[in-house]
């Protein structure tokens, strides 16, 4: 109601505009009909594949006779020559109307359920006649490392792999999973709606002995059906090279265990998000470069993952820094926060976020000052002074806004949360300390640079004439 107070009052302001309404008439010219009678005048025999392709990208409409279809593109990509043919086989068969889905697929509207064995046969023929579409093989991802500056882990590179291993154990029509969405964002700015999965993930960044190291922090228990009824918690971060098995674990043990027809959301919440990060725990290990350097690089990108030129360092105090432990103790306490979150107790999982934000934000500042006190007013004052006014925590892209948010749940920690509130307080000490990470990372950075860097000439002449 506040929200809908607001709008109107701002709508007062402003001077009407009459493009406001006018595109209303024009919305007709989206309106769809069918074609009169099938393309298919006769009979046609189906291609292979026809009845697993029927059985998972056809939905029969309200309206008798006819169906929709989807057209499976793998990881969203079509190329000019079949798009162009496309376009000719949509003409074919339901006119000039077709759209695109949120799942990165096409849909074809009011096919003449005559015409879907021609339909399917012509798609064959382009290669788009995949089965799968919208089940738990359709995995969906933003374009990652690819091709956005934003991207931290290769998203479209871990969704082709995880693709085709599903794909290949048929779990498209496994009834028990089937449905179960799947989706990878590059980062969390959530472009693959990670989020809204069942399983989802998105790219974060870890650096261990110097090497950067990409991982996928993971995330269950979304709800995508019901206008997004839920979001997904996270779990923890996995590397990269280790996602397929976590997804592996994950559906042997639901196929395992779940109680009659329980959805994956509803087993998640059952056994435990403590439960389930203790399942995944061994997975969260990287082996050392030297043991196996595969996991210090990306999904299809076979140079090394690293922040510029990075090298293994000379000092083995550098390896596990007083930063390190501060944000490994923070994650620890967020994922107590969201124990607390799973069981309604809003109040304890709000002050364990901010907890686990302030924690974090003290192993940044013992960087610089080892004898920071655990009073949160002394944290939070150094923390300005060194991280905030100096934008040394900002995101290079989200600027201050990770920063605010911890100073946002000191501000308001006495007042009584919702457990809508508690969420959000949750959810944003996930992307402080994901912030903090990488603060530290770019920290690091620095330092190495400011080594490798030789003497100024002002320097070496001093040292000679002494
Ligand atoms: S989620 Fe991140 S990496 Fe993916 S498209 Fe959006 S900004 Fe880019």
């Amino acid at each position: 109601d506040e929200f809908r107070r607001l709008v109107l009052e701002e709508r007062e302001a402003l001077q009407e505009d009459p493009k406001w309404t006018d595109w209303i008439d024009s919305t007709k010219d989206a309106a769809e009909s069918p074609l009169e009678k099938p393309a298919s005048t006769e009979p046609v025999a189906s291609a292979q594949g026809f009845e697993n392709w029927a059985k998972t990208n056809v939905y029969r409409q309200r309206q008798p006779g006819f169906a929709a279809a989807s057209v499976t593109l793998p990881l969203g990509d079509i190329s000019s020559y079949q798009l162009r043919q496309l376009a000719t086989i949509c003409r074919r068969y339901v006119k000039d109307t077709i759209r695109t889905t949120v799942e990165q697929n096409f849909l074809l509207r009011w096919v003449h359920e005559l015409d879907l064995a021609a339909l399917h046969r012509d798609l064959v023929e382009i290669a788009l006649g995949d089965p799968g579409a919208q089940t738990i093989v359709d995995v969906t991802a933003c374009p990652g490392t690819d091709t956005c500056k934003l991207g931290i882990a290769s998203a479209r590179g871990l969704a082709a792999v995880l693709r085709q291993r599903l794909a290949a154990k048929n779990l498209q029509y496994d009834e028990a999973i089937k449905d179960l969405r799947i989706k990878v964002s590059g980062c969390f700015n959530a472009c693959g709606q990670h989020h809204l999965a069942e399983i989802g993930f998105y790219g974060v960044g870890r650096t261990i002995n110097n090497y950067k190291v990409p991982h996928f922090r993971v995330l269950l228990g979304g709800r995508w059906t019901e206008n997004a009824k839920a979001f997904g918690l996270s779990i923890g971060a996995v590397p990269s090279k280790r996602i397929p098995e976590t997804v592996d674990r994950l559906l042997d043990r639901y196929l395992r265990e779940r109680q009659n027809s329980e959805h994956f959301s509803q087993f998640v919440t059952r056994i435990g998000k403590k439960e389930v990060k203790a399942m995944l725990q061994d997975l969260m290990v990287v082996p050392p470069h030297d043991v196996d350097p595969s996991f210090y690089t990306d999904w299809s990108d076979a140079r090394q993952f690293t922040i510029g030129d990075i090298t293994a360092g000379e000092c083995a105090g550098e390896v596990v820094s007083l930063a390190d432990f501060g944000i490994a103790a923070a994650e620890d306490e967020v994922f107590e926060a969201q124990l607390l979150l799973d069981e309604g107790n809003a109040r304890r999982a709000a002050t364990k976020a901010l907890g686990s934000m302030l924690t974090a934000a003290q192993g940044l500042i013992k960087m610089q000052n080892r004898d920071i006190a655990d009073d949160p007013e002394l944290i939070l004052a150094e923390f300005r002074e060194r991280f905030y006014d100096t934008k040394l925590f900002f995101d290079p892209f989200a600027g201050s806004k990770f920063a605010r948010y911890l100073y946002i749940a000191y501000e308001t920690r006495n007042e009584e949360p919702t457990s809508e509130l508690a969420h959000q307080r949750v959810e944003e000490a996930q992307l402080f300390i994901e912030a903090a990470h990488a603060c530290h990372a770019r920290m690091l950075e620095g330092q190495r640079k400011r080594k490798r860097r030789p003497p100024a000439v002002d320097a070496i002449s001093t040292s000679a004439t002494l």
